[in-house]
């Protein structure tokens, strides 16, 4: 496997993910896309809403659903009522607990759903800290310094593995810590904070006029349920799908985009009669990891976990993590591309009726004046009447939950490949390329004279005009054709078009493929149709 740092490298040099605010030294745990990463990440959204929502066909049953269903869509704000918060949980328990390990140099969060502490096995503990991987020793020194509050001449006591600075023994410790370092084999006092980001609404600014950033965008369709079923005249089964930015003040936001303190998620929730809610979860879960198949993600990194009963929630009959083999995870390690779970009616209820999940433990709920927990539901009813059977029932929910960000990630780490190919005076060269799946490509094509002469630049412009209408191209005639078709491997474009003396004599192109180096001509009034099919 491909080490991280050649990735992270290409995508900032071809433009595909900077670090946020990057001239005033960066903000951790948040990231800008590029010029390239901007239109993958458009791609991979709209191949998800294509596939989950818009090119869903209601009439037909799908291979391996136990019927019909239909599909729509929403988008919500990104501050809702605090409420909300409130009876979705997120209020009283969406909060991290930290303690670090000083020994093992190991992290632990509070898992609020198993009441145990589990390793944090992407976060390393205090004792070190993150550099990217292009940047010299002396910068990682400098900064590792600063971070351990260091003076120069303890640098020395420095070790580096990897991306990380660490101070590397525990007399290295105690030399360099002195008396902090009598704690060290011990765990820290536990840290307890809300993953949910503050913020005010209007100009005084009181208690209570805080709300909160939503840390999912699932709460958004729970309250809008109703309005969906009023105004579509939808019948369940059904699902309302949502793509949208989601913050989460991540403890250690690591590992490129993994972990990021902003991210965009795709959710859907499925709403179906709880007998057939078993049905809808097996469909769900086999649906969602064969989309990562189709998309180019390869078997063989892609695992299905299902949680087992001891991790589920009181309200759920079952939930599994679509996991994916990222190179940044130790050698049989996975990390969570979407988690796909039964949640019975307990959303639509809490927003109904207020509940609280008994089984975990608020930390401090807030009570009236006569002493019950304040976080009363809206009083609505969320139930739903079925008009052929005349029932009345709350509907059970199945949610795929996947990250827009952590997908993308995955699919430039299974682009990323390298090969030997020789260049144009024969001599073997390393040749790297991002072999994306032709539907998530940023450039579908590029165009390029041959020369810059003759007439072909003219002809290539026009070839070039009348590709831009019908897909992302690229147009290039700057150094030598090979020159060319590197970067544009780089880029993972599957297609180079070259305009030779050939073309302006027979009206034909060549195309170029990115993955075999195949070429083969084609008629220019034939193009659009081949790379069309091509593509699809
Ligand atoms: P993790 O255990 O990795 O923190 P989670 O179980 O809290 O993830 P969910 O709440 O199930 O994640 O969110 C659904 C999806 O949203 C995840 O599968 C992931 O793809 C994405 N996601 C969650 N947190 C982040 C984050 N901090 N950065 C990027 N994507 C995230």
């Amino acid at each position: 496997m491909m080490p991280m740092e050649k990735l992270v490298a290409l995508c900032k040099r071809r433009g595909f993910l900077f670090q946020s605010s990057e001239i005033y030294g960066g903000l951790q745990g948040f990231w800008d896309y590029g010029p390239l990463g901007v239109e993958l990440k458009r791609n991979v959204k709209a191949a998800w809403w294509h596939d989950m929502v818009g090119g869903h066909n209601e009439l037909v049953t799908p291979p391996g659903a136990p019927g019909t269903y239909e599909m729509t869509g929403l988008d919500c704000t990104i501050i809702m009522h605090p409420q909300v918060w409130k009876c979705s949980g997120h209020y009283d328990l969406f909060h991290d607990h930290m303690v670090d390990c000083r020994e093992t140099r190991k992290r632990y969060r509070f898992d609020q759903v198993r009441g145990r502490w589990v390793e944090a096995k992407d976060q390393k503990i205090f004792v070190t800290t993150t550099v990217e991987a292009d940047e010299e020793q002396a910068d990682v020194q400098r900064r590792a310094l600063k971070f351990f509050k260091l003076r120069p001449k303890d640098a020395e006591s420095l070790k580096y593995d990897g991306d990380f600075a660490t101070l590397d023994s525990v007399q290295e410790q105690e030399k360099v810590l002195g008396p902090d370092a009598k704690e060290l084999g011990t765990l820290t006092e536990p840290r307890e904070f809300n993953l949910m980001f503050k913020t005010t609404i209007g100009a005084l600014g009181g208690e209570a006029d805080t709300a909160f950033l939503r840390p999912e965008t699932a709460q958004g369709i729970f309250v809008n349920f109703k309005n969906v079923l009023d105004s579509s005249r939808m019948r369940l089964p059904m699902g309302i799908a949502q793509i949208g930015k989601s913050f989460r003040n991540e403890i250690t936001p690591r590992n490129f985009t993994f972990r990021s303190r902003e991210f965009e998620q795709m959710e859907i929730e499925f709403f179906c009669h709880p007998d057939e809610s078993h049905k809808w979860y097996s469909y769900w879960r086999d649906r969602r990891l064969q989309w990562y198949k189709d998309m180019g993600l390869s078997s063989d990194r892609l695992i299905m976990r299902e949680h087992a009963a001891s991790e589920l929630a009181h309200y759920s009959v079952g939930t599994a993590d679509i996991e994916y083999a990222f190179p940044f995870m130790a050698e049989g390690e996975y990390g969570e591309l979407e988690g796909v779970a039964h949640r019975g009616d307990f959303d639509l209820r809490s927003h109904m009726e207020g509940k609280l999940d008994p089984k975990t433990k608020p930390m401090e709920v807030e009570k009236n004046e006569h002493g019950q927990p304040k976080h009363r539901g809206s009083g609505k009813d969320l139930s739903y009447r079925d008009d052929l059977t005349g029932e009345k029932y709350i509907p059970h929910v199945v949610e795929p939950s996947a990250g827009a960000d952590r997908a993308t990630l995955a699919f430039l780490c299974q682009a990323f490949s390298e090969d030997e190919q020789p260049d144009e005076k024969g001599k073997m060269q390393t040749r790297t390329v991002l072999k994306f799946h032709p539907r998530l490509a940023p450039i579908k094509a590029a165009v390029f004279p041959l020369v810059k002469k003759d007439g072909m630049p003219e002809k290539a412009k026009e070839i070039y005009g009348m590709l831009k209408e019908k897909m992302s191209t690229f147009y290039d005639e700057k150094a030598a054709v090979g020159r060319r078709y590197r970067r544009q491997d780089e880029a993972g474009t599957p297609f180079c078009i070259t305009v030779d003396g050939d073309s302006l004599k027979e009206d034909t192109v060549t195309i170029r493929d990115r993955d075999s180096l195949k070429q083969w001509r084609v008629a220019t009034k034939d193009l659009v149709a081949e790379l069309t099919e091509r593509l699809s």
